[in-house]
């Protein structure tokens, strides 16, 4: 048989609704073979989930997504915001921790300033956002959400990112991150094998603006594989039809890594583990790279 193999999942080390023992334990139910802990911007889980997975027969793979931001300086649009799977960094790289350092510090400033400003308009203080946040777990719109469903504003998180917690809202706030090509080389750097998270979501989301001829969004990922860009997570809910098969198109040119996975947040997204999956081929492919860090078992 197959191993089942889902490579990217969150937990309350960032803004998932499962600590990573709840995690290990949900993978394992759900019939998982290999599981990626990807939290957002941290390592701060790979401790707990070592301990959970020992000897369950299951192994996860240590890694973090790393937010990341894009700005075409021709084009005059506004940054993106892009997501970057890192597998199996080394958790004691100097630079990738300071990078993480700094990007969580920026995170908990913004959310402040994001709950400042929905204070106009909703019955929310700072002080029940920081409640839902544990220590050291990375801040993010989703605490936020929280908040706002249990006050009875919203009945889901995605209610809540439709209305009031939209990117191009009146309350949006961005945070500092890195350019996607120094997040790339900081990943490389730390021995990680970097991969594009959900990378075509929409013309205009993600790494490339996908709006552009063919000829400029080649050249765009060729670039992002000369940066060292290791994969494309293609198969994912929020990759557009169009978009997977150009990304296919994509990794068959320069021989890529394609990954597939849930995105899982428990209770905070729909997403389901094991919706989507990783060849196991593929995965040879991170374990061979990866440096950093070795599996979980
Ligand atoms: P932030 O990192 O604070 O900018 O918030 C973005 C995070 O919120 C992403 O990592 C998603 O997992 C989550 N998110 C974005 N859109 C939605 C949505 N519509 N429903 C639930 N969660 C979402
Ligand atoms: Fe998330
Ligand atoms: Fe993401
Ligand atoms: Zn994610």
């Amino acid at each position: 048989m197959p191993l089942r193999i889902d490579l990217h999942a969150h937990t309350t080390c960032s803004d998932g609704a499962d600590t990573p023992t709840q995690l290990v334990e949900q993978a394992l139910r759900a019939g998982l073979d290999v599981l990626g802990l990807s939290d957002h911007d941290t390592l701060s889980g790979w401790d707990e989930a070592a301990a959970a997975v020992s000897g369950s027969g299951m192994t996860v793979i240590p890694a973090i997504e790393l937010s990341a931001q894009v700005i075409d300086r021709e084009a005059g649009t506004p940054p993106r915001s892009v997501h970057l799977l890192g597998y199996l960094p080394d958790p004691a790289h100097p630079a990738l921790r300071k990078e993480t350092d700094k990007i969580r510090s920026h995170r908990d400033h913004r959310l402040q300033l994001m709950v400042e400003k929905l204070q106009t308009d909703f019955d929310i203080s700072w002080d029940d956002v920081a409640e839902t946040i544990p220590p050291g777990a990375t801040a993010g719109r989703p605490h936020i959400a929280q908040i706002l469903i249990d006050k009875g504003y919203f009945p889901d998180t995605s209610a809540a990112f439709a209305g009031p917690l939209r990117a191009d809202g009146p309350y949006h706030v961005p945070h500092y991150a890195p350019l996607l090509t120094q997040a790339i080389t900081v990943l490389r750097d730390a021995g990680a094998v970097p991969v594009l998270a959900h990378p075509y979501t929409g013309a205009r989301s993600g790494a490339i603006d996908h709006t552009l001829s063919d000829d400029r969004i080649l050249a765009g990922y060729d670039a992002l594989v000369d940066h060292g860009l290791a994969g494309l997570e293609i198969h994912h809910r929020e990759n557009t039809d169009a978009g997977k098969e150009l990304l296919q198109k994509v990794a068959k040119r320069h021989d890529l890594i394609i990954t597939g996975s849930s995105d899982f947040h428990g209770t905070k997204k729909p997403n389901q583990l094991g919706e989507n999956t990783t060849s196991q081929e593929h995965l040879e492919r991170i374990l061979t790279q990866g440096t950093g860090a070795t599996p979980l078992r």
